[in-house]
């Protein structure tokens, strides 16, 4: 592998490749690491440096006009490594049903079958370095869970939601690199954005990736075939900007670029009073040799369909006195910044102000991520030995959401350019009633449970659930066999377009509620494949 800062080439530069990659978070590393050892000549193209830095990151800025989600640089890095270098490292499986068309899901279903992601979970699995992909299996808990779990679990509507965390959350970064050096195929460009697709004459193909430095120089990289992998939003904006050809953006026909955008709402609503001895081992979350296990609670395929409830999952955390919350607060604010390097320079700041939310907090950094593993585990063990009901026996409850797929929920060109002249974009996050509707069944489904179960009492929340996001922007060019319904056909190709590929969760067209990164990396992998075997 070859890496240069864009800044050093000769201005107007034209680099040919067989693949030009745009975008090197986790999905775009992938892809350029599987195509460099499939002997594949690819051009990396990334917009950031090495390390976080506020005026690329400020290329990120756009106009939130819908439900509010967190500030850019809380939600996504645009540097080498891309959002990866803040993620929490929580992976789980896209489950089968979130797969198929519901028929109270509006706009649900993928064209793929479920098996083509599964067939590429254990190498996604370990590209991130997480324990074998039997972990995700139920049964392999069945010797450790408690007495009290297997009462919630026994019988009824609710089931476990397993994650699953690697020993270090996976920077691609960093390690990415050390794999990509080995290529000899790959070459990086940092600090070049790209800015334009240009198509050829008759519009039904990229011919070039126009790019630009901040200092303003240009280049351009032509190749047999382009994968964008520039975020679930990003890849909207270079569709929409790139308007030579189609006036409405490339792959817009139909006007889906950009629609049905989706994240994960999440809530953290109501509490529970447990019995005072109950044993929730894995409900906490159990560190392993090789990571980390905790259950959710989930709810069954039958519930879903017999209620027609999106498939949410909730965990339960520990609850804090107001005065311990400060102290912690301040306390991980100051370790993320020196474990993640800091986010986008001085901006981090505003994060402070913004930060209230201790249980939300505490989902995004865990004692986990300050610790090294093994005195996080010695950690664990101890604790649990010496204090088995730690933080007491009350817990908040925290909701993590399915958002369906709603083409109002949508980002479009906004007002104003960004430093590179790159028009910017509006977001408009569209949560429904639908949401609210599953979230507050699942309260009162798990209010059944623990008093059925005599495990507790759960006091339900007030009012509304308020939402906020998880940094999982999926679903804004989704894939559809129909060109009038999605953006990108089944082989993450833009439909139109012969050679151009769309990667990561914009291509999501249904959310489910697994944290969604380890399915971008399978379908990372199901994508290398096809390019491989087309340009090799
Ligand atoms: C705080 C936080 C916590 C998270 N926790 C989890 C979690 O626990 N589990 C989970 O599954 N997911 C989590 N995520 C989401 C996860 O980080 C993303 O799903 C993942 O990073 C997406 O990878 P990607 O490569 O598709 O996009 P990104 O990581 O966004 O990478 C895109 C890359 O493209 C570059 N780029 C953008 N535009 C251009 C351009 N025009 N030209 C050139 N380069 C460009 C960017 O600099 C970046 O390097 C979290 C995210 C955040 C922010």
């Amino acid at each position: 592998m070859s890496m240069a800062d864009a800044n050093l080439l000769e201005g107007g530069a034209s680099i040919e490749a067989d693949v030009c990659v745009v975008g090197a978070g986790a999905v775009g590393i992938t892809i350029a690491r599987e195509l460099g050892e499939a002997g594949v000549r690819v051009v990396l193209l990334e917009s950031g440096g090495l390390s976080p830095d506020e005026e690329t990151q400020t290329l990120y800025d756009l106009r939130s006009a819908g439900y509010p989600i967190r500030e850019n640089f809380m939600s996504r890095a645009r540097y080498y490594g891309g959002s990866c270098n803040l993620w929490a490292g929580r992976n789980m499986l896209l489950e089968p049903l979130d797969a198929e068309a519901r028929p109270w899901v509006e706009a649900s279903g993928w064209p793929i079958p479920h098996a083509e992601i599964a067939g590429r979970y254990a190498r996604a699995a370990a590209a991130l370095r997480l324990p074998p992909i039997d972990r995700f299996d139920e049964r392999t808990y069945r010797p450790r869970m408690s007495a009290d779990e297997k009462a919630i679990f026994g019988s009824g509507p609710l089931r476990p939601a397993i994650s699953l965390w690697a020993v270090k959350p996976m920077r691609f970064g960093p390690a990415g690199e050390k794999k990509l050096r080995a290529s000899a195929n790959v070459r990086v460009l940092l600090r070049a954005s790209a800015v334009r697709i240009r198509l050829n004459a008759d519009g039904s193909g990229v011919e070039a990736i126009e790019a630009l430095t901040l200092g303003r120089k240009k280049l351009e990289v032509r190749a047999r075939a382009f994968a964008l992998a520039c975020g679930g939003i990003e890849n909207a904006r270079l569709l929409l900007v790139s308007r030579d050809k189609h006036a409405n953006g490339i792959g817009n026909r139909h006007d889906r670029v950009g629609r049905f955008f989706m994240d994960h709402p999440r809530a953290v609503f109501g509490r529970v009073l447990l019995k005072k001895d109950n044993r929730i081992p894995l409900l906490r979350g159990i560190p392993l040799r090789d990571g980390k296990v905790q259950f959710g609670i989930g709810l069954t395929e039958e519930a879903q369909r017999a209620e027609s409830l999106l498939n949410h999952y909730v965990t339960l955390e520990a609850e804090y006195s107001e005065y311990v919350a400060q102290q912690y607060q301040t306390f991980v604010q100051t370790m993320k910044v020196l474990l993640r390097r800091g986010h986008a320079g001085s901006r981090w700041k505003i994060g402070r102000e913004s930060m209230s939310d201790i249980p939300g907090m505490i989902y995004l950094l865990t004692p986990k991520e300050l610790m090294p593993h093994f005195v996080y585990r010695w950690y664990t063990t101890l604790r649990r030995a010496l204090d088995p009901q730690a933080g007491g026996n009350a817990r908040v409850v925290v909701y993590f959401c399915e958002q369906p797929p709603d083409p109002e929920s949508r980002v479009l060109l906004g007002e104003g350019r960004d430093a590179l002249g790159v028009p910017r974009l509006e977001l408009r996050w569209k949560i429904g009633s639908e949401v609210v509707r599953s979230l507050l069944r699942m309260q009162e489904i798990l209010a059944e449970n623990l008093a059925r179960t005599g495990l507790g009492k759960l006091e339900p929340g007030d009012g509304e659930p308020r939402f906020s996001d998880a940094s999982h922007h999926l679903g804004t060019t989704r894939m559809s066999d129909d060109p009038r319904a999605g953006v990108v056909d089944r082989d993450c190709r833009v439909h139109g377009v012969s050679n151009l590929y769309l990667a990561g969760g914009s291509v999501f067209p249904a959310a489910g509620h697994s944290s969604p990164t380890l399915t971008m990396i399978a379908l990372a992998l199901r994508l290398s494949e096809k390019l491989a075997r087309e340009t090799r």
